[in-house]
C-alpha cells in the first residue's frame, strides 16, 4: 500500500467554551478574554488502496504556528508520495532527517507526529485492529483522565468551577491560578516575575479549590513555563501546603540547569515534557532525575511511535507518563491508544470532563465514564473524522493539497 497524498487541514471552528482562552506568551494575544474561534490542524494521509488515515498537529500559541506547520506538511508531502504506508518507522526518520541541519525538534517532530499518527491509523484500518493491539496489546481497559475547568477571576468562582469536573467523576483537576496576571499581556515570559498581588491571588485560588474539592481530589498546577528560577521556587513552596500533585513546567523548557535548581529547592513534585520533543529531549530529564512525572504530547513529540519509546524509557526509571493533550480528538485518541499499552501510565489530559467539544469533528462521540475514557475496539484510532465539518470551517489557503 503506497501513500498517494498528505494534506494539512487548518480549521477555525466556533468556540462555544468561554473558558477556552488564548495561550499564554503570545505577544498581542488577549488571554483574559474568550476567543470567538479555535484553530485545529489535522493531517490527512491517503493511499492507493483507498484507506485514509488521520493525524493532528494543532499547536500553540496559535495562528502563526498553525499556519507554519501546515506549510511544512505541504513541503514534506512529496518526499513520502509512493512510500510504503506500512513502513511507519522509516517514514518518521525520513521526515526527521530532512531537517537535520535546521533542527530536528519542534516543527520537525510536529510534522513527523501528524504523519506518524495517520500512518498508524492506516495500519490499524488495513489490519482491522485498534492501534493499541499493534503496540503490544492493552494492559488496562480504559484511560483515566484529568481535566481543566474554566478560569475565573475570583477564588470563589474558581472553586465553583473546579467542582464541575469533580461532580462528573473526575479524580484529578488542573489549573493555572496565576493566569490572570501572567496571561494578561502575553509578555510576562520576558522577566519571569509575578507581582505580590498576583502571587497572593493565585495562592488564595488554590486554597479555595482545595477547600471545595476536599482532600481526595488531586490538584495539579500548570506554571506554563513562565517563571524565572527564584519565582518558580517561591510559588511552588507557597502552594505546597495545599497538597498539589505536581507543579508543571516551573521554568521555560530550554534550560535543564534552571529546572534542576527549582527541583532541588521545592518539596512539590515536578512534571515537564509538553515542550520536549523525541526520546532525546527526555534523556536528561530521566538521567538527572529532573521530574517526577513526564508529559509528552503525542502530536508534538514525534507521534505514536515516539510516545511509545519515551514511555518505555521512563518505565525503566519508574517515572509515570501522563500525556499532555489540550487540542482535538486525534490528540486524545492517539495518546489514549499508546497509554492502553503503557504500564507506567498515570493519567491522560483532556480539556473538559465532558468530551462534547469533539463531537462535531467525529462521526461517533467519545465516551468518558467516571473519569475514564473508553477506547473503541474499532480499527485504527477508532474514530472517523467528519470531513464535511472540516470542509465547512477549513482555512482554504492552508488546507488540502497544494
Ligand atoms: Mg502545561
Amino acid at each position: 500500500m503506497k501513500i498517494t497524498g498528505i494534506s494539512p487541514w487548518l480549521v477555525a471552528v466556533p468556540n462555544h467554551d468561554p473558558g477556552i482562552l488564548y495561550s499564554q506568551g503570545q505577544p498581542g494575544s488577549e488571554p483574559s478574554r474568550a476567543v470567538p474561534t479555535r484553530q485545529y490542524v489535522f493531517v490527512q494521509v491517503d493511499t492507493d488502496e483507498g484507506i485514509t488515515g488521520w493525524g493532528e498537529i494543532t499547536t500553540y500559541p496559535g495562528p502563526v504556528a498553525n499556519r507554519a506547520v501546515c506549510s511544512v506538511v505541504r513541503e514534506v508531502a512529496p518526499l513520502l508520495i509512493g512510500h510504503d504506508a506500512s513502513r511507519i518507522e522509516d517514514a518518521w526518520h525520513k521526515v526527521f532527517r530532512t531537517f537535520t541541519y535546521v533542527g530536528t525538534r519542534g516543527f520537525t517532530t510536529a510534522v513527523a507526529s501528524g504523519i506518524d499518527i495517520a500512518l498508524w491509523d492506516i495500519r490499524g484500518k488495513a489490519l482491522g485492529l485498534p492501534i493499541y493491539d499493534l503496540l503490544g496489546g492493552a494492559v488496562r481497559d480504559s484511560i483515566a483522565v484529568y481535566t481543566h475547568f474554566p478560569y475565573a477571576r475570583t477564588a470563589e468562582e474558581s472553586a465553583r468551577n473546579a467542582l464541575v469536573p469533580v461532580r462528573d467523576g473526575i479524580k484529578a483537576i488542573k489549573t493555572d491560578p496565576f493566569w490572570e496576571e501572567m496571561g494578561r499581556t502575553g509578555t510576562r515570559y520576558l522577566d519571569g516575575n509575578i507581582s505580590a498581588a498576583g502571587e497572593q491571588k493565585g495562592v488564595d485560588i488554590i486554597a479555595a479549590i482545595r477547600e471545595a474539592v476536599g482532600p481526595d481530589v488531586e490538584v495539579l498546577i500548570d506554571a506554563h513555563a513562565l517563571y524565572n528560577v527564584p519565582t518558580a521556587i517561591r510559588l511552588a513552596n507557597r502552594l505546597a501546603p495545599y497538597n498539589i500533585t505536581w507543579f508543571e513546567e516551573p521554568v521555560p523548557p530550554e534550560s535543564y540547569h534552571a529546572l534542576r535548581q527549582v527541583r532541588e529547592q521545592v518539596p512539590t513534585r515536578i512534571c515537564v515534557g509538553e515542550r520536549l520533543h523525541t526520546r532525546f529531549d527526555f534523556v536528561p530529564v530521566l538521567e538527572q532525575r529532573l521530574a517526577d512525572f513526564i508529559m509528552p504530547d503525542v502530536t508534538w513529540t514525534g507521534g505514536i511511535s515516539e510516545l511509545k519509546k519515551i514511555s518505555t524509557m521512563a518505565e525503566a526509571y519508574y517515572v509515570p507518563v501522563s500525556p499532555h493533550d489540550a487540542s482535538g480528538p486525534i490528540n486524545v485518541m492517539a495518546g489514549a491508544h499508546v497509554m492502553m499499552t503503557v504500564p507506567n501510565f498515570y493519567k491522560l489530559e483532556t480539556m473538559r470532563s465532558k468530551l462534547s467539544a469533539y463531537d462535531a469533528f467525529i462521526t461517533e462521540p467519545l465516551a468518558c465514564i467516571d473519569g475514564n475514557l473508553q477506547v473503541p475496539r474499532t480499527p485504527g484510532l477508532g474514530i472517523e473524522m467528519n470531513v464535511e465539518y472540516l470542509r465547512a470551517y477549513a482555512v482554504p489557503e492552508f488546507s488540502g493539497p497544494v
